[in-house]
């Protein structure tokens, strides 16, 4: 059956009580207290001002860390309300326990805007049963019985709305109480998603679906076992793969190289003989790091040396991509029309094993500007966008990182189904 969506752009919401499910799982200075980087507040503002632009009002509901035990002042949204009051440009209010609202909604006025605290002082939002269990038995009946009550708490906060809009990218493969559940209690016509998660689909639609070539997937970061399901359903759509980071050397130690004490997931040695074969069958190039800033141990100020990557001295281990490598990778990128980067060359955390990181930022932003589509997901590349301050010259950055890991991967996200139906 075809569903027709509800698009937030051409909906009325004034009159209407809307509650949107937002990603506020902001960082927490650890000393202040303070929101350390708002970005996911200001992802979640054209959906909020839309909605008191028309003369709704907006009930917002999200996570925050991940409470073992219900109200921890540590992990309560009170904390975040003055950085959504600077970002609105306005007053909010806050209610201290998300199940118990009805009394400030009714009160909600059109034009305001209210918080609920942390959804996940509730088990239900998950539907992950906390506490311990004398055996499997025990905890699978616990997680049935927390089934039910999740509705129930679902149910609840659909109450409180005529609307439902979920704008959470970043919890959207999850099937939680907030994300998907709720959906179940409004009609088609009045759940749709924020301006966000419409943002994000299209920006990875258009490289799943409508990439120009050469398309250059880069992939980096610790595990080829995180990375190999997306590098799978990319090598039907890709011309070229840049493999970075620590899973460059399950690679080359499969390939018979010396790879001295770096990281390698042995028994994912012959998935990754199996990957190079399926790209050499489907003529993907793929471009793995030739040389590589060598540590002598996994430290910030350990002594470095450089060296092929597939000889690596003993005692040494690879940390980073070096010249040669960044000089292949950065044409490659360069010549590009469409870039999906996920994960980084290196140990980009510690200054030294960096530049590989950093140069691959800047080879993006540059394909950018010479005409190519850049999408950029996942935590540590993002945040390497931003530390070279590059956000505003790539086309795209994910807010969300396992949920943009599972699309990319052609996985259907309950977040998203719940809404569009697929
Ligand atoms: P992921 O979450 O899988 O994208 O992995 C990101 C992490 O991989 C970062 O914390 C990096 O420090 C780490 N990483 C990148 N390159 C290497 C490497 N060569 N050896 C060990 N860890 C690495």
């Amino acid at each position: 059956m075809l569903n027709i969506m509800q698009l937030i752009d051409n909906f009325n919401f004034a009159g209407k009580k809307a509650i949107v499910r937002v990603d506020f799982n902001v960082p927490l200075n650890k000393e202040t207290g303070a929101v350390s980087d708002d970005t996911r507040i200001r992802g979640a503002l054209p959906t909020i001002k839309k909605i008191i632009a028309d003369g709704g009002s907006a009930i917002l509901m999200s996570h925050m860390g991940r409470p073992k035990q219900n109200p921890d002042p540590k992990f309560s949204l009170k904390q975040i309300v003055s950085a959504i009051e600077s970002n609105l440009g306005m007053k909010i209010q806050f209610v201290d326990d998300c199940m118990k609202a009805d009394a400030a909604v009714a009160a909600l006025k059109p034009g305001e805007v209210l918080l609920l605290e942390n959804l996940r002082f509730y088990e239900e939002e998950e539907g992950k049963p906390r506490g311990e269990f004398a055996n499997d038995d025990e905890k699978a009946a616990a997680k049935k019985a927390l089934k039910d009550k999740q509705k129930e708490f679902a149910k609840k906060l659909a109450s409180y709305a005529n609307v439902y809009v979920n704008d959470a990218f970043g919890t959207a493969h999850r099937a939680h109480g907030s994300t998907a559940v709720i959906a179940d209690y409004f009609d088609e016509n009045s759940k749709m998603f924020g301006f966000l998660i419409n943002s994000e689909l299209k920006a990875m639609d258009s490289v799943l679906n409508e990439a120009k070539a050469p398309f250059t997937a880069i992939m980096g970061g610790a595990k080829v076992s995180d990375k190999i399901m997306i590098i799978e359903n990319l090598l039907n759509r890709v011309q070229n793969l840049i493999i970075g980071g620590g899973m460059t050397y399950t690679f080359i130690k499969a390939l018979g190289g010396k790879i001295g004490n770096s990281l390698c997931e042995e028994d994912k040695m012959d998935l990754a003989l199996e990957i190079l074969n399926k790209a050499k069958e489907k003529g993907v190039k793929v471009y793995l790091p030739t040389d590589a800033v060598n540590a002598d141990a996994f430290d910030a100020n350990a002594n470095t040396c450089v060296s092929k990557t597939n000889e690596t001295p003993d005692g040494w281990m690879g940390l980073d991509i070096a010249d040669e490598s960044i000089k292949t990778f950065d044409e490659v990128i360069a010549n590009s029309k469409t870039v999906l980067w996920n994960g980084p060359m290196g140990v980009f955390e510690m200054d030294k094993f960096a530049k590989g990181t950093t140069a691959v930022a800047h080879a993006v932003a540059k394909a950018t500007s010479n005409g190519a589509f850049t999408l950029i997901g996942g935590g540590d590349s993002v945040a390497a966008i931003n530390k070279n301050k590059l956000a505003d010259k790539v086309s795209y950055v994910s807010t969300g990182g396992g949920a943009m890991l599972e699309y990319m991967e052609g996985k259907v996200l309950p977040g998203i189904k719940a809404i569009r139906g697929k």
